[in-house]
């Protein structure tokens, strides 16, 4: 790897990450159509290491997903220089690299990370380590026995009858709780239904948004320009904060099809994540605690298998 030659750098403010909210594309961590690229893309992680190497950073403030830095550019200033490199992996708080020259170590120096973007052909998702997706959807059906062991498979949905949707990472139906330090944001939702259908979404238990009522068979699919998300009431996520999302059948008939919600869940200022999720039993409705990356469980009080989905080892489409 090419280090630049030692340039006199004067006395440095610490590197940042430029946190941004929308209108950058890259900045908020996704691209989206209708984003133009800005021109001057900011870092998507920062920060100062608590120790390294000639080799490694580490910054025990961070919880970085395996190896989400590979590739990266990485850039620290070292005794006023600055030295660029590319990433061979990382740990949960640590980077790799390849050795700076002799005799330069990490030491408590500050640092960015920057993703090279590759062209992207198609649009799609890009997270940054404070942020997570949760997926959240229902299918009514009359193809299964139930309880059936996909939590969000449920039977046809009866005319004039409504349901909240399921967040698919436990299989709890929303409200989703989002917590005080995080926001939420909608960012592409989808559905087609065999009946006439209403679609209604509650914020801290508030009617807020219509986000569509539809003809029966209309494959409605949305994702949206400018995201709905709790930071718009609430960008500094000083409080916690629910959001609900209700399909109703307007048909004459019971309701077959789906319907499928993608949101990003992003820590402000906070720790990212929970390790533990809390999962919900399709048959008895028991809570089970497990860890966040947990997909097949067995229901402590019944005994009953099922399973979910790991939301939260999704980085970025590819
Ligand atoms: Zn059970």
């Amino acid at each position: 790897m090419v280090f630049p030659p030692k340039i006199p750098v004067p006395k440095l403010p610490p590197l940042q990450a430029a946190a941004t909210e929308g209108g950058g594309g890259a900045a908020a961590g996704f691209t989206m159509p209708g984003y133009s690229l800005p021109a001057y893309s900011p870092a998507d992680d920062a920060g100062e290491s608590t120790s390294g190497t000639k080799d490694s950073l580490t910054d025990k403030t961070k919880y970085w997903a395996i190896n989400i830095w590979q590739g990266a550019l990485l850039v620290m200033s070292i005794n006023n220089q600055i030295y660029t490199t590319i990433v061979n992996g990382n740990t949960e708080d640590t980077i790799n690299f390849p050795s700076l020259p002799q005799g330069i170590m990490v030491g408590k120096n500050s640092y960015v990370v920057k993703r090279l973007q590759p062209a992207l052909t198609r649009p799609g998702i890009n997270l940054t380590a404070t942020q997570q997706s949760v997926f959240v959807g229902i299918i009514f059906t009359d193809r299964v026995a139930f309880p059936y062991p996909v939590p969000w498979v449920q039977p046809k949905l009866n005319a004039g009858a409504e349901v909240p949707l399921i967040n698919q990472s436990t299989g709890v139906p929303l409200p989703l709780t989002v917590p005080r330090g995080y926001k939420a944001t909608l960012l592409e939702y989808q559905w087609q239904l065999d009946q006439d259908s209403e679609h209604w979404i509650y914020i801290d238990g508030a009617l807020a948004l219509c986000p569509g009522i539809s003809t029966a068979g209309q494959a409605v699919y949305v994702a949206d320009i400018v995201p709905i998300s709790t930071a718009l009431i609430d960008p500094l996520a000083l409080l916690p904060h629910t959001i609900n999302w209700i399909v109703k059948n307007r048909g004459l008939n019971p309701m077959s099809g789906a319907a499928t919600v993608v949101l990003i869940l992003e820590a402000v200022g906070t720790p990212p994540f929970p390790s533990t999720k809390e999962a919900r039993c399709p048959q008895c409705g028991t809570i089970t605690t497990v860890p966040v990356h947990t997909n097949n469980i067995t229901c402590k009080s019944c005994g009953f298998k099922y399973v979910v989905f790991d939301g939260a080892a999704f980085r970025r489409t590819t």
